[in-house]
């Protein structure tokens, strides 16, 4: 499996390569959400650690994506938050991470509910910093970080992370390059 599968605007993903995941069901707030079958193993690993030295709890809110529920998302979120915002924050079909099974939108635990809505997530901008330090060690990045926005095209979200695997991970911090930067080095 290619783990620094890179998919933009510019990187749109084929569907050969959405057939090549394996796509393994993670049950979380009775909900079934959809991930690549190692970075579902790694997500919860990163969970337990995050709960066990922070004390903050994390979930999925948004992991998988098919071509069609992008569609689909595109359309609620447009109702939800206008055409502006969404032209900016929700990619087109094709050009969303979420369709490799290796991107996870997250939710934490906040005074007591789960934030959904983007606008209460960045509210909770602190407790997010206290899971950053956690990512690395499983694989992860926080994928679209201030400062790289001409770069990935995406607005700072705080709340989107990616499976690029340890190693990569690791270098990616150091470096404090994201995945389009690495992809060029190559
Ligand atoms: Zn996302």
């Amino acid at each position: 499996m290619n783990y620094q599968l890179l998919v933009n605007d510019k990187h749109p993903i084929a569907k050969t390569d959405m057939e090549k995941i394996t796509l393994i069901p993670v049950i979380e707030r009775n909900q079934i959400f959809y991930l690549e079958k190692k970075v579902a193993k790694q997500y919860l690993k990163l969970k337990r650690k995050v709960l066990r030295k922070t004390g903050v709890i994390i979930a999925l809110d948004s992991a998988y994506r098919s071509i069609e529920e992008q569609q689909c998302l595109m359309e609620e979120m447009i109702q939800e938050y206008g055409v502006d915002y969404v032209s900016n924050y929700v990619a087109k079909p094709y050009t969303s991470e979420h369709h490799t099974g290796m991107a996870i939108d997250l939710t934490i635990y906040y005074q007591g509910k789960y934030l959904t809505n983007n606008f209460e997530l960045e509210k909770a901008y602190e407790e997010f910093c206290k899971i950053y330090p956690f990512l690395g060690h499983y694989g992860f990045v926080l994928r679209y970080p201030k400062g790289k926005e001409s770069i990935t095209n995406i607005p700072f979200e705080m709340w989107h992370i990616r499976y690029v695997g340890v190693k990569v991970a690791k270098k990616l911090k150091k470096r404090k390059h994201v995945l389009e930067q690495y992809k060029r080095k190559l």
